[in-house]
């Protein structure tokens, strides 16, 4: 309760404040971290390649129907609703208290509770685009079988080629302007809360060196690299402790 206590004091003292975000804020939204042992587990199980493999450029170019198919299944959760954590981001932020909230989810989770100023680095699976011609469909489009190759490719109606969902797979690069906006808004905060990463996924740690302001805040229910560069440390679900911090404001 003190810590949570002195989390709230750090986001009234602050001037600009940055929430950066893991897998562990959409797991309580019912979101499976396929980077998890169990996902990890189930992946080689059933579609006999790692997560890694599974969500590759390479895989997407060389089995576009086995890429689809785990895709589908596993990485779009079109009726997950945002937790205490996405709730609390989105309240701070009509408050004024938050500047910006950055994410490597691709939920859309954050936008769903109300949150503007959203930085996804790895993209979106709300959107999805025509790799021939450009064109934009939503969700519901490539999940519709009667819209795809054998049921599982999304096929443009426009022209006929391939759609893809606008996320960045394992061997692409992030988007460029993405990563600029995501590099500034940490380098201006003065205070900058990462919850539910354990950082080991690129591009986060690296990302983080661009911090030079007052305050680092870490909840993650286990210890991260960053632990011992963080003023505070919260060994709490990222839910628990943000919803319990609201109470405070
Ligand atoms: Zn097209």
């Amino acid at each position: 309760m003190t810590q949570i206590k002195e989390l709230a004091g750090f986001i009234q003292r602050s001037k600009n404040t940055v929430f950066f975000g893991g897998a562990g804020v959409s797991t309580e939204s019912g979101i499976p971290d396929f980077r998890s042992e169990s996902g990890l587990y189930a992946a080689q199980q059933v579609y006999g390649n790692s997560p890694e493999e599974l969500l590759s450029h390479s895989l997407f170019e060389r089995e576009p129907a086995l890429f689809f198919r785990y895709y589908k299944e596993n990485l779009i959760a079109k009726d997950a609703k945002p937790n205490a954590a996405h709730i609390a981001l989105a309240e701070l932020e009509k408050r004024g208290l938050l500047q910006a909230v950055i994410t490597q989810n691709i939920d859309g989770l954050h936008q769903a509770a109300g949150s503007k100023n959203v930085l996804e680095l790895h993209g979106s699976n709300w959107r999805q685009y025509c790799l021939a011609c450009g064109v934009r469909f939503s969700l519901e489009y490539i999940i519709d079988p009667a819209n795809c190759k054998d049921g599982i490719i999304p096929v443009c109606d426009k022209c006929g080629g391939m759609v893809r969902p606008d996320v960045v797979l394992y061997g692409e690069g992030l988007d460029d302007a993405v990563v600029i906006a995501t590099a500034r808004a940490i380098a201006d905060a003065e205070l900058l809360i990462v919850g539910g990463t354990s950082l080991a996924v690129y591009p986060a740690a690296g990302l983080l060196r661009h911090f030079a302001g007052g305050a680092l805040v870490l909840i993650n229910k286990s210890e991260t690299s960053a632990d011992r560069s963080a003023q505070l440390v919260i060994r709490e679900s990222i839910g628990a402790a943000l919803g319990e911090m609201m109470k405070l404001l």
